[in-house]
């Protein structure tokens, strides 16, 4: 962390310039879905991928002004063995977690909620009208932590760190650091890297990545251009791992918005049964059977 540091003149100094930028494995347009009690969205990271963007497991996203898509929300239902991040773009979100926590998220705003050994909660609009708009990002947990107590924490859209870069690319820096700004949640063993850009029309933004780690680009406005590939709107990039590049380099035609995802994979068995995540079937059969005893608590209320 740079930020305090006089002698730095800006982010460049910071951060070396990428000299291999990343090029791009596979686009993927999302899978449109409903989820919860009936919110309409684009699942974009697919259960087929998570092995190949390990430690992610999933990656929603959900945009209306259509209240009929988003309106009932997402009652009670469990979560066990990794990571939930709720970041909104546009709209209000009411959280409520059987671990006590309560939150309202709104605008710019996230939330991160490690579900360890478990939690029952809801997330549900607190707005009848008008743009809900943003993503929910799942990270995984590895095995040693699967079980560890949930941990929740809401960073309202002032807290976020935040950077401009010299080109006038704004930076949100969700999580991990980028420009010598450290992000608002750090994972030691993952290290997830959550940025959201804006580019203005004829920027440029470099972000150096270790080469070990997943990372993908997902451009939810305008059009960006990465290592030579012109990358739509609604699309995800999956970037190829290369043991030579050192970074990725986004470039924008026209003012465009998009998430860089990046974290180390952990490299463990997957098994996914609906909200639980863990590492064998046994596992699995042990979160079911704790939700339907209530282990994984209800409200007390
Ligand atoms: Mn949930």
């Amino acid at each position: 962390m740079q930020a305090t540091d006089q002698t730095a003149p800006s982010d460049a100094a910071s951060q070396a310039p990428v000299r291999r930028a990343r090029t791009v494995e596979r686009l993927v347009r999302g899978q449109p879905t409903s989820d919860g009690a009936g919110v309409r969205l684009t699942r974009v990271l697919t259960q087929d991928l998570q092995r190949r963007l390990d430690p992610f497991l999933m990656l929603d996203a959900f945009g209306s002004d259509n209240p009929d898509d988003y309106i009932a929300g997402f009652p009670d239902h469990p979560h066990r063995g990794f990571e939930t991040i709720t970041y909104m773009i546009a709209g209000r979100m009411l959280h409520r977690d059987s671990a006590g926590h309560e939150g309202l998220l709104q605008n710019g705003g996230m939330q991160w909620m490690t579900a360890g050994r478990g939690v029952v909660h809801s997330e549900i609009p607190q707005q009848e009208s008008g743009v809900m708009e943003g993503f929910q990002l799942w990270l995984n947990l590895a095995a040693r932590d699967k079980l560890r107590e949930p941990w929740y924490r809401d960073v309202q859209a002032a807290e976020i760190p935040r950077l401009r870069t010299a080109q006038g690319v704004e930076v949100a820096v969700l999580a991990g650091s980028s420009g010598g700004v450290a992000g608002a949640v750090t994972r030691e063993l993952t290290e997830p890297l959550y940025l959201d850009l804006h580019l203005p029309a004829g920027s440029r933004f470099e972000q150096p990545l270790d080469p070990g780690h997943n990372a993908f680009v997902y451009v939810y406005r305008g059009e960006l251009e990465v290592g030579g590939e012109t990358v739509p709107a609604q699309r995800m990039a999956i970037l190829a791992n290369d043991a030579q590049a050192d970074g990725v380099v986004l470039q924008a035609a026209v003012p465009s918005r998009a998430l860089l995802v990046a974290g180390r994979p952990l490299r463990e068995p997957i098994v996914q049964y609906g909200p639980f995540v863990m590492n064998t079937q046994q596992e699995i059969f042990e979160a079911v059977r704790d939700f339907r005893e209530g282990r994984i608590k209800g409200y007390a209320g």
